[in-house]
């Protein structure tokens, strides 16, 4: 359903509001594929390209169909229901060809760990789907010159390394030139196929640790891998890049009540630089964001900028995820 955005009309011919999923985005979810990962006004509802997907019915044709209707309404100032607030949305001369340039293979169908903050552990629905494959559909897109060699490729939604085709993608993509693809994993199994790429700089790995001491993470994972995870950081780590740097981060979510102080996230720093990494990346849990963004305390504003601060000291890039970027710029 789309509705009227008083906020997304656009007065100049050839521009509209529209956002990089809309145009040339593919989101593969459990049973469906979506434009993209995020929930744009609406809490786990998406903007839908094919619903009761199995890995064998995919139709790109249809899904370009979508993508034009979605433009014909974005045209008129209108936008789905489901996108209506998002602050991806931007004014732009878009590019109306039919390409794909993102994908987010998001499968949901296991994990090693079990994040209290996990979507899953909301919707427990989201591990009853079976895995699907999509390396056929990658190849064939790719093939048909329909995926781009220059597309973002994103792995997450789960534990990638848990997938029996994750090594044949990785190989696939490497070997046919792609240079963007983010892997979002556990690190409670070391993944040897993503050496190559961390060393050619064309996967950055992001690993989720949250913590600096088993207590935490145990309290925030409910399992108990903190040290294997630390030891796999420091493999990740020790492929390096040409320019000396590793392209691996560990993501820390603050947890409000969990992990909200100073000295965790000072750990956390020291350790992700005595581990050899080069990146920072924050957010912030999800579900207490979304109740609390209207009125966040000042001592989650200073940790944020005591974390970029320290990123700056310690020589770490300092990156912050959408939800908490919103915070702080
Ligand atoms: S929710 Fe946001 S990012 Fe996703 S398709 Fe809609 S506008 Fe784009
Ligand atoms: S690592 Fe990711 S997918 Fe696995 S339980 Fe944690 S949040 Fe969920």
């Amino acid at each position: 359903m789309f509705v009227l955005n008083q906020n997304c009309f656009s007065n100049k011919e050839g521009i509209y509001y529209s956002c990089p999923w809309i145009e040339h985005g593919l989101v593969f979810f459990p049973s469906k594929i979506t434009m993209c990962c995020f929930c744009g006004s609406k809490k786990d509802e998406y903007a839908v390209l094919q619903e009761n997907f199995d890995g064998n019915n995919f139709n790109i044709e249809r899904i370009f169909e979508i993508k034009d209707k979605f433009r014909k309404f974005q045209k008129k100032g209108k936008i789905h229901v489901n996108c209506k607030n998002c602050l991806s949305l931007k004014s732009d001369a878009w590019d109306e060809r039919n390409y794909i340039d993102a994908v987010y293979i998001s499968h949901w169908t296991t994990c090693n760990s079990k994040c209290s903050y996990c979507f899953s552990i909301q919707n427990p629905d989201e591990f009853k789907f079976k895995q699907y494959h999509v390396l056929e559909i990658i190849k064939n897109l790719f093939e048909k010159g329909i995926l781009k060699r220059n597309s973002k490729i994103l792995f997450g939604g789960g534990e990638p390394a848990l997938l029996d085709e994750f090594e044949a993608l990785i190989d696939f993509l490497l070997d046919n030139g792609f240079q963007d693809i983010r892997v979002h994993s556990s690190g409670i199994s070391y993944i040897p196929c993503l050496e190559k790429g961390l060393k050619e700089g064309k996967i950055h790995l992001t690993i989720s640790v949250d913590s600096s001491s088993r207590e935490t993470y145990k309290k925030i994972k409910n399992v108990d891998c903190y040290d294997v995870v630390r030891s796999n950081i420091r493999k990740y780590a020790s492929s390096k890049m040409k320019n000396g740097e590793a392209n691996v981060s560990a993501k820390y979510i603050i947890i409000p009540s969990v992990n909200d102080t100073k000295e965790e996230l000072e750990n956390w720093l020291i350790s992700n630089k005595n581990d050899g990494l080069s990146y920072t990346i924050l957010d912030i849990e999800e579900n207490w964001y979304t109740q609390n963004k209207n009125n966040i305390p000042s001592h989650i504003y200073e940790l944020l900028k005591y974390a970029q601060q320290r990123s700056v000291e310690l020589g770490t890039h300092f990156e912050l995820y959408e939800r908490i970027g919103s915070l702080f710029y």
